[in-house]
């Protein structure tokens, strides 16, 4: 497939900001030439564009070279690199399905790009026919989500491979869930789909939502273009070092999404013993989309009781449906206490 024809012609056409730290990469004894203040206090250097030992660690962990990698500050900067370098403001347009991640039309917004929603069927199953025929030639992405936001499922592996292989656009798989899910990444599936971008994320399984580093795997044509118009040193120092720190310290990481998998099998029983429950869908994320006969009263009535749940009532589908996120054994406990006191 000809990615370089998907890409916009000033994007393909750019020269890159140069910055000192890409014009020099040796090992030197004395740095004069960004500017910087020389009195060390662990910043006042410039940190790594591209962000080495990071990318190094995540390469082990991940099985993909790191020529296949962007990181971004958090993924959704990523999906706004990915939306520049790809849609012409006004003309091009995009595709995703309903419900999805409430970032995709903010990123449409503004970047003046149309947004093409196809409805996913009862039971949140992607149809790819409708999505396929959805398109145009002025079509450039697909934005699926899998596990989808606010639904937690995983889309349908079969559908996705028909939009991959319908080539009209690339294909971006928002993964921010996959930890949590029982399925493999689409990472595995890159070598096979030159259109093929999928976006992960530390902000959840992860535990560094705070840091905001979100990666992206995709081909090395599609990588360079989207370093060619990333911020120079778009991820700080300190979120670097401690994405290093976590990615280092896998055990832990194991160790809590254990728990929150654990947690998510006792938050389901207990909600499904709860009379005023009317449907627990199907979950591989860390949260649960919850129907109930009033999500507007039970939510403000959770609120009176501080406990802060998403309330998705006005999104297709989710008529009623409350998300909750899995959070420590005592707030699951308070959660749960919570929903049996509303009458
Ligand atoms: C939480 C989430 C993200 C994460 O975004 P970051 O900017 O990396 O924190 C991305 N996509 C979806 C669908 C999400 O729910």
């Amino acid at each position: 497939m000809d990615i370089k024809k998907l890409i916009r012609p000033n994007i393909l056409a750019l020269t890159p900001y140069s910055s000192a730290r890409d014009e020099f990469t040796e090992i030197a004894e004395v740095y004069i030439d960004a500017n910087e203040n020389p009195f060390e206090n662990g910043v006042n250097r410039y940190p790594d564009p591209y962000q080495m030992q990071v990318k190094n660690r995540l390469s082990e962990i991940k099985g993909i070279p790191t020529e296949n990698m962007l990181i971004g500050n958090g993924s959704d900067e990523v999906l706004d690199l990915i939306f520049r370098v790809f849609c012409e403001p006004k003309q091009d347009n995009i595709i995703s399905h309903n419900p999805s991640y409430g970032m995709y039309p903010v990123l449409c917004e503004v970047n003046d790009v149309e947004l093409r929603k196809v409805n996913l069927e009862e039971g949140f199953i992607l149809n790819a026919e409708e999505i396929i025929n959805a398109s145009d030639e002025r079509t450039k992405i697909f934005f699926i989500c899998s596990p989808n936001n606010p639904s937690g499922n995983l889309l349908q592996e079969e559908a996705i491979t028909k939009v991959l292989e319908s080539k009209k656009g690339i294909v971006v798989i928002d993964e921010a869930y996959i930890d949590f899910a029982h399925a493999n990444s689409w990472i595995t599936k890159l070598k096979q789909y030159s259109n093929l971008i999928v976006c992960q994320t530390l902000s959840k399984a992860w535990g560094l939502a705070g840091l905001r580093v979100g990666m992206c795997y995709a081909s090395k044509e599609i990588i360079t273009i989207l370093n060619a118009i990333k911020p120079p040193y778009n991820v700080n120092e300190l979120s670097q070092q401690r994405a290093l720190e976590a990615l280092n310290n896998k055990d832990e990481f194991d160790k809590h999404l254990a728990t929150i998998m654990e947690e998510k099998d006792k938050m389901e029983s207990a909600l499904a013993k709860i009379e005023l429950i009317e449907k627990i869908h199907p979950s591989d994320a860390n949260f649960l989309l919850v129907k109930v006969p009033n999500a507007n009263a039970l939510y403000e009535f959770l609120l009176e009781h501080k406990i802060i749940v998403r309330n998705r009532t006005k999104e297709y589908l989710c008529k009623d449906c409350i998300r909750i996120t899995i959070g420590t054994p005592e707030e699951n406990v308070k959660l749960i206490e919570g929903i049996k006191a509303f009458k």
